[in-house]
């Protein structure tokens, strides 16, 4: 494994491949895998660093590799906006390299006879197609699996909606494990990067995936075992991956390797750089006191649509709901009922509709949130 830090994201990422001879994908079709899962902008600490994408294509090509950029994001956003939002489809296309939407085409069915929490997983095409596939994620606390690294992001090779499935599955009886988890562990069967490079310079802690603080951190994290990979990241983030449910339940399964002392990293006094990031808070209602969220198996599309139309809107719209009264929003599958006036937002909590206000979608549409909120603060002011 190997740790470079500088205040160029280009530079610091070519300085980490400079510690790997990749003269072994010479001749290879390498697939660079980012996150481009959502729409926003270079710098925000959501999607990877343009600059380092960049520098893994030049590194592959300079090898002698066949090199394209592929993503499928989140339910609701389109791949090829996605890439052009963060900056990756420029830096793909100033060097000829192409851009694929991995949602475009029928995925393939792989059965995971080893699965335990799911036995079968749609997996975009191009990742059998090429050699190689390399993970390139950018450094992000994650609020429901701890932090999003290498191994996550592979996630983003699961076809369409498919990946919305692994947090959509029940808990799992008598074992304290979330199966979310074990689902991200055990995709890693069939997909394991062949390679992967963790983008630091701009990660996010807090509330992410999305809608956390972008924190500066100049440091890049690059190796083969993503486990191993993302086991380093823990570390500079300073956490353990023990604590990780889905890295510790992948190495529990002898998909990779996190325990430090077996892992060697250059330079020797990489630990010296590591910082704290900030966790994600417990609940949402932490985040904001006059707003109750009752979620319930949500995914993160819908946790950041409402995340992110409350940081924008919150202040405005939220001093009519007072915290002895606050607003109550449900999200995801799996409530049972919900209490009366219950603002349900997504088609999942489209069976308690009767109980409450619903707004569709999957996910909703966030002016389509503002609207009923909106109303719901009339009627709370009286008309007013
Ligand atoms: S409605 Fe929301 S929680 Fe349900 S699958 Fe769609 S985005 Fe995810």
């Amino acid at each position: 494994m190997a740790v470079a830090r500088n205040k160029d994201p280009y530079v610091a990422t070519c300085d980490v491949l400079s510690a790997f001879d990749l003269s072994p994908a010479a001749g290879k079709r390498v697939l660079v895998k980012p996150n481009a899962g959502r729409v926003a902008a270079p710098g925000d600490g959501v999607t990877t660093n343009p600059a380092v994408v960049g520098a893994v294509i030049d590194a592959f090509v300079s090898a002698g590799a066949d090199v394209a950029v592929g993503e499928s994001p989140i339910t609701g956003v389109k791949t090829l906006e996605a890439l052009e939002a963060t900056g990756i489809a420029a830096v793909a296309r100033e060097r000829d390299c192409p851009l694929i939407d991995m949602d475009a085409r029928p995925p393939i069915d792989v059965a995971l006879p080893e699965g335990e929490v799911i036995d079968s997983l749609k997996v975009c095409p191009e990742v059998f197609e090429y050699d190689l596939v390399v993970s390139v994620p950018v450094m992000k606390i994650h609020m429901h699996t701890g932090v999003t690294l290498a191994v996550k992001n592979m996630k983003g090779c699961l076809w369409r909606r498919s990946k919305v499935e692994l947090h959509m599955l029940p808990p799992l009886e008598g074992r304290n494990d979330k199966p979310l988890n074990i689902a991200i562990a055990v995709m890693s069967r069939a997909l394991r990067p062949h390679f992967s490079v963790v983008d630091g310079t701009i990660g996010m802690e807090g509330l992410g995936p999305s809608a956390g603080t972008p924190r500066r951190f100049d440091t890049v994290v690059a190796g083969a075992d993503a486990f191993a990979v993302d086991a380093v990241a823990c570390r500079l983030m300073n956490r353990s991956a023990q604590d990780i449910g889905h890295l510790r339940s992948g190495a529990e399964r002898g998909l990779g390797i996190i325990d430090l002392k077996r892992i060697d990293v250059t330079p020797s006094h990489w630990t010296e750089w590591a910082e704290y990031f900030e966790a994600a808070p417990a609940s949402l209602s932490f985040e904001f006191p006059n707003v109750e969220v009752l979620d319930e198996q949500s995914c993160s599309a819908c946790q950041s649509t409402l995340l992110l139309l409350l940081q924008r809107n919150g202040p405005e719209l939220l001093e009519y709901f007072p915290k002895d009264h606050p607003l109550r929003i449900a999200i995801g599958k799996g409530h049972e009922d919900v209490p009366l006036e219950t603002l349900c937002i997504g088609n999942c909590t489209a069976r308690h509709k009767a109980r409450g206000i619903f707004v569709s979608g999957c996910p909703p549409v966030g002016s389509a949130i503002l609207k009923r909120v909106k109303a719901m603060r009339e009627e709370a002011s009286g008309g007013a």
